[in-house]
């Protein structure tokens, strides 16, 4: 029985004072595989006290010697990925390749955050005034499980690009995944009360982050409801806010698009990470005319789909991540047969021969409604709602009919067609083609799917106040 019993303060690793414990459990089998003890509001306030006596000189640090330490932090990730890879497949579910992604994901936000750097001027000239870019202070990052070290290395990679300090609130249900990082970031040097981690709840970490007069920033990655509350509390102090929350992406299937080519893509967008992603293209919209054809194609790629062991390399579905999540998606899944969807493949219960994990079958609705409440909220697990369309205005309007505008995706033979149509979506981002990444171009939601971007100067900026100098002539 692993027990995680240390958060990361001031450069060192101290216990708690919070002495509640929370079970950490491996999803593939149901099973408890150890306890972190968890902080809290007391070892909130001491990492951002720790945050606040580093920033004064962690400010002053040259651009050359930022780079330097995010290329360090880079080595030091990948020094051990084989570790952090084994434990996203015990206490996430992987699977395999997708742990592997994950890893090399959390080691390249660092590399991408000394490119950005590199390139950045923190001085300006803008008429008679000197406009300096400079660092906010000690920022509050909190996360969410279902990518947590890879979430918390773009973040902080970040703010070290900035020249803040930070504390870090990561999910209490990653606390392995997440010590590994932290002995990661230690082995690499980092100054200490650069980096502080506090498990705790939300609730009470978390929102003890997002209340505090210390800190000047809150970005957040997890719910849009929980993203509201952290607004809410945010303002009383002016905090400025990054705010990455939910989606219920669209998948568009243009009428010109070669089917055979387009369902890979459906698929990868639509059940990645298990489908418990943010991005997942959950919300795929098919012309009416060739529907027939479109879900027998789906049908046979799904039923291929293998679904279990995550260290199998094979597989790619894994099982979601708590008996919660497990219970979230069959609720859904419920939800859907009852307001009269049709269930194409898939459907409640387990998998067969996987009756231990939280393993949940891939399913795919047909006869969806936009209005159904499987079509408008975010399952987070690997459901996928297929939605005809009988004009291309049509499509559009259901697409951007959401309170969410995350990510969108575009699938067409014709790419200045595909292109067209991007430019009337409503998201922070749109793929045409495939399911792919450029971490040097913005990412972050239009309208509830969040507030700021990430990554590149866009994201880099979130994290500098500009204060504009300017002399009598
Ligand atoms: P969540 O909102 O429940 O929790 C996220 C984090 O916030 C956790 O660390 C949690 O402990 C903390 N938290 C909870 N209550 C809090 C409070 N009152 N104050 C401060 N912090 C609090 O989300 P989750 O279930 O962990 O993650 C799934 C959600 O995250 C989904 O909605 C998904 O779409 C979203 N997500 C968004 C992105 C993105 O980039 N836009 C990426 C991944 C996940």
């Amino acid at each position: 029985m692993r027990i995680i019993d240390k958060i990361y303060i001031d450069g060192s690793f101290v216990t708690p004072h919070g002495e509640e414990f929370f079970d950490l459990v491996n999803p593939a089998k149901g099973e408890v595989i150890g306890k972190v003890r968890l902080g809290d509001a007391e070892d909130a306030r001491r990492a951002i006290a720790a945050a606040k006596r580093a920033f004064p000189s962690f400010s002053q640090t040259s651009k050359e010697e930022r780079i330097a330490l995010l290329h360090r932090l880079h080595d030091a990730v990948l020094a051990k990925a084989e570790a952090l890879t084994e434990v996203t497949i015990e206490e996430y579910g992987g699977p395999v390749s997708r742990a592997a992604w994950a890893t090399q994901y959390a080691a390249d936000c660092f590399l991408n955050a000394a490119k950005t750097l590199e390139q950045y001027e923190f001085t300006r000239r803008i008429g008679t005034a000197q406009v300096i870019m400079e660092p906010l202070g000690v920022v509050g990052l909190i996360t969410p499980w279902n990518n947590d070290y890879g979430f918390i290395c773009n973040k902080l990679s970040t703010a070290i690009a900035a020249g803040c300090t930070a504390v870090v609130k990561p999910s209490e249900m990653s606390a392995s995944q997440t010590q590994i990082l932290t002995e990661c970031l230690h082995d690499a040097g980092l100054p200490a009360g650069v980096f502080n981690i506090v498990n705790g709840r939300g609730d009470v970490v978390g929102s003890e982050l997002s209340s505090h007069p210390d800190i000047a920033k809150i970005s957040f990655t997890g719910s849009t409801a929980v993203g509201k509350a952290i607004l809410r509390t945010a303002a009383e102090t002016m905090k400025r806010v990054t705010l990455e929350l939910g989606g219920k992406s669209p998948t568009l299937v243009l009428d010109d698009a070669d089917f055979a080519e387009a369902i890979p893509h459906v698929i990868a967008a639509g059940f990645a990470n298990s489908g418990q992603a943010c991005i997942a293209g959950t919300r795929v919209l098919v012309p009416e005319s060739r529907t027939a054809e479109f879900n027998e194609l789906l049908k046979t790629a799904v039923e291929n789909i293998k679904v279990g062991d995550p260290r199998d390399p094979a597989t790619a579905i894994g099982p979601m991540v708590s008996q919660k999540q497990y219970e979230r998606v069959q609720r859904y899944i419920h939800l859907g047969v009852e307001a009269g969807a049709t269930i194409l493949i898939g459907g409640e219960g387990r998998p067969d021969g996987l009756e231990n994990g939280y393993f949940v079958k891939p399913t795919v609705f047909t006869g969806v409604s936009n209005d159904m409440t499987i079509a408008r909220e975010e399952i987070f697990g690997p459901v996928l709602c297929v939605l005809t369309y009988s004009s291309e205005e049509e499509a559009i309007a259901i697409a951007n009919d959401t309170v969410y505008g995350l990510q969108a995706y575009v699938i067409s033979s014709n790419p200045a067609h595909a292109r067209t149509v991007a430019s009337r979506i409503l998201a922070g981002r749109v793929l045409i083609n495939g399911f792919h990444n450029e971490p040097m171009a913005p990412f972050g939601g239009f309208k509830q799917s969040g507030i700021g971007r990430e990554y590149g100067v866009f994201g880099l900026e979130a994290y500098l106040e500009p204060k504009s100098v300017i002399a009598a002539a």
